[in-house]
């Protein structure tokens, strides 16, 4: 299937460094924007110094913003599974929604439906890796939250884009680990989420930026309930994740 798409080109973007045989990468986020309109108008604009690949209206509509073998401007400082700076190797989508700051809301229907048969299309374009089907939140968890607890993962995975926890593992039951603990259990969790893609010291200190990681993990893989505590729920699924991830 060929996406239909509008052109809505950006002069925000340069060179890929690698050239365009590194796009291993594909980030997803929302615009929080109050409307369709000013997130398209800012992208475009040169002062702005921000951009994306794609951007998809609530009414499925797909722009096209910068083209996929040039760098646009996305992710800003971020790291996943030992890399920094993942514009030079990702491309970005945006999705149109107001975002946890302007009124976040479902994303739409058309709008998800659009979006699935993008990144299907991206995917048989370019060779990524279904762990490197991130959020923006995945890839810079101290400064963001998009897409957010509402967007639907799940649906994406079925659709052969990215992983989601089907069957869940259960660990041995372990006490909730939270803000301030020291230890070596804290230690081994934090190893568990670095196996997983995502930028934390493995100190044993549960510190702010632990907490803040926990919280993306839970936004993207148990959305029930985001509050930087490793649970058992919130283990039992990343140890489900860690086993299919090293079955793929
Ligand atoms: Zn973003």
């Amino acid at each position: 299937m060929k996406e239909n798409f509008i052109a809505y080109p950006s002069p925000n973007h340069d060179l890929r460094k690698g050239g365009q045989n590194t796009i291993d990468t594909l980030v997803i986020h929302y615009t929080g924007m109050i409307s369709a309109q000013k997130a398209l108008e800012r992208m475009v604009s040169p002062s702005a110094k921000v951009s994306a690949h794609w951007c998809i209206d609530e009414d499925g509509t797909i722009y096209k913003i910068v083209p996929e073998n040039l760098r646009a401007w996305h992710a800003g400082i971020s790291w996943w599974r030992g890399r920094r700076d993942l514009n030079d190797v990702s491309i970005g989508i945006e999705i149109v929604n107001p975002g946890h700051e302007f009124g976040y809301r479902p994303f739409t229907p058309p709008q998800m439906n659009s979006l699935v048969n993008l990144c299907q299309e991206i995917l048989k374009r370019n060779p990524i890796h279904p762990l490197n089907v991130v959020a923006h939140s995945d890839i810079a968890p101290d400064r963001k939250k998009d897409p957010g607890e509402l967007f639907d993962w799940s649906r994406l995975a079925r659709k052969g884009i990215g992983i989601w926890p089907n069957s869940i593992k259960t660990s041995p039951w372990h006490r909730p680990l939270k803000l301030n603990d020291h230890n070596s259990e804290v230690k081994l969790w934090q190893s568990k989420l670095a196996e997983l893609g995502y930028g934390l010291v493995q100190d044993g200190i549960y510190g702010e930026n632990t907490e803040l990681v926990v919280m993306a993990f839970q936004r993207h893989y148990r959305q029930a309930r985001i509050d930087g505590v490793i649970d058992h729920g919130t283990s039992n699924i990343l140890d489900h994740l860690i086993e299919y991830a090293k079955a793929l």
